[in-house]
């Protein structure tokens, strides 16, 4: 089940209060005074320039385009004849790992960041904030519009504020003015605009004459990613909405050969996470596990977050965190260090993960969704194979028909601010994997 159809929880807390306010100074942060107030990226990454591999020629156009949901494999069902193509004239890499959570809008705003969610502050789809009713809900742009929740700076803030025009059909955050700034070109998200049409709108954008042209832009599909959910991963749905989502990418790269673009843009093609069969009757129900009024439930799903009531840590801690029957639980300080999740205090004091093909809900969601109905779900372990994410690159500046290692999504930034030319923002990246993408990288 996707996150949004959990169930809201319930009024804040003041102990919760006092953490957010800390956050939301963290996440209102320029990039001025960002590594004055951010979790530490690590020094290699911050102190490292973008000049890590071979230069760029400097006018090339750099399209980011994530199909939702695409998990590595997929790749190889024969289902996206042009995207095949694509990776095999360009670079492939066995797959780009996600950060933890492997949730949309974490790993979405961690390609465009390079930080990991713990560090950007969008540390789940589902957020509270510090007031009654000051939520981050991801498909509910009245709450994702405020500035406050989007920490360190996109691609398209360092693009815009270094002179480069950007562009986003669709992209987690680029809807929002964050640190004031907005691409110069972008759409609110509307599922009803078909690919074809998101396309077209890319298209567009690049016949603009050259002082109103982009130089950055996104292109977004959710339409896999969607088909997953409802019909699992190896359904004939998943496969159809591959098919479609690859039309969509021939006739945008067919609309780039015609503008004499085919061989003077920068592609790379993305996804934020995989996906993993899952079903409506593998269920841990948290309510007969833990008091719900002792212990307030943050949000369900595959990722769980759990905030004692006053008084009930000690009974929180001690009937939550520990491995039960298809779910771990932890301190949110004690996470395991490979999650790098843990430190920013916008996530509640307990988090519990659903073993593979498992999620976290009450026992009234239960009753409502009776029938083992096949479904896929994604937010699990990001070391799982199955959350494993889409990388392929193709283009002037990228190597011809190279396979490259696994890595991870947070080094995505550190090679876009490279071929943008722009000074990237402190981060988690780590500028070395480039040089296994790039021409004459290293
Ligand atoms: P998830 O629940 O993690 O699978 O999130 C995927 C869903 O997020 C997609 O099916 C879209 O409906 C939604 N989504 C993706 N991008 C945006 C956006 N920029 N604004 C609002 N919703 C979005
Ligand atoms: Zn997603
Ligand atoms: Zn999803």
């Amino acid at each position: 089940m996707p996150t949004a159809r959990f169930l809201p929880a319930p009024a804040l807390r003041l102990i919760l209060f006092v953490c957010l306010c800390l956050t939301a100074a963290c996440a209102t942060r320029g990039p001025a005074t960002e590594s004055a107030t951010a979790p530490a990226p690590t020094a290699a990454a911050s102190s490292a320039s973008a000049n890590a591999a071979a230069p760029v020629p400097a006018e090339l156009p750099l399209l980011l385009v994530s199909i939702d949901g695409f998990r590595t494999d997929y790749l190889d069902r024969g289902k996206t004849p042009r995207l095949a193509a694509l990776a095999a004239g360009g670079v492939r890499a066995d797959a780009l790992r996600p950060s933890f959570p492997s949730l949309t809008f974490p790993n979405h705003y961690t390609l465009v960041t390079g930080l990991y969610p713990d560090h950007h502050g969008i540390v789940h789809n589902r957020i509270e904030g510090d007031g009654e009713n000051d939520r981050f809900v991801y498909n509910d742009a009245s709450t994702t519009a405020d500035a406050r929740w989007w920490g360190g700076e996109p691609i398209w803030v360092g693009a815009e504020r270094q002179g480069l025009r950007s562009a986003t059909m669709f992209w987690p955050g680029s809807d929002t003015a964050i640190a004031g700034v907005r691409p110069s070109y972008w759409k609110p998200f509307d599922r009803n605009v078909t690919p074809e049409q998101r396309v077209d709108t890319v298209l567009g954008w690049l016949d603009l004459p050259p002082d109103q042209r982009p130089r950055f832009l996104t292109l977004y599909f959710e339409h896999v990613d969607r088909a997953g959910h409802d019909h699992g991963p190896s359904s004939p749905e998943v496969n159809n909405a591959l098919t479609e989502v690859d039309a969509a990418l021939g006739r945008l790269l067919d609309g780039l050969a015609a503008r004499g673009l085919g061989n003077a843009i920068n592609l790379l093609v993305v996804s934020d996470h995989g996906l993993t069969a899952a079903s409506s009757t593998r269920v841990v129900v948290v309510d007969d596990i833990v008091n719900l009024k002792r212990v307030r439930a943050v949000n369900y799903g595959v990722v769980a977050g759990f905030a004692p009531e006053p008084g009930q840590q000690a009974y929180a801690y001690k009937t939550l965190v520990k491995r039960h029957d298809h779910m771990r639980c932890w301190r949110r300080t004690q996470m395991p260090a490979r999650f790098h999740y843990g430190s920013n205090p916008r996530i509640p004091p307990i988090v519990c993960l659903a073993d593979p093909g498992w999620i976290i809900a009450r026992s009234d969601w239960v009753k409502e969704h009776p029938h083992d109905s096949p479904r896929g779900e994604h937010g699990y372990d990001n070391d799982l194979p199955e959350m494993r994410a889409l990388f392929v690159a193709s283009g002037p500046s990228f190597r011809h028909g190279a396979r490259v290692p696994e890595f991870d999504n947070v080094d995505v930034y550190p090679l876009l601010a490279h071929l943008l030319h722009i000074r990237p923002a402190p981060n988690d990246g780590n500028p070395k994997t480039m040089r296994g993408i790039l021409r004459d990288g290293g």
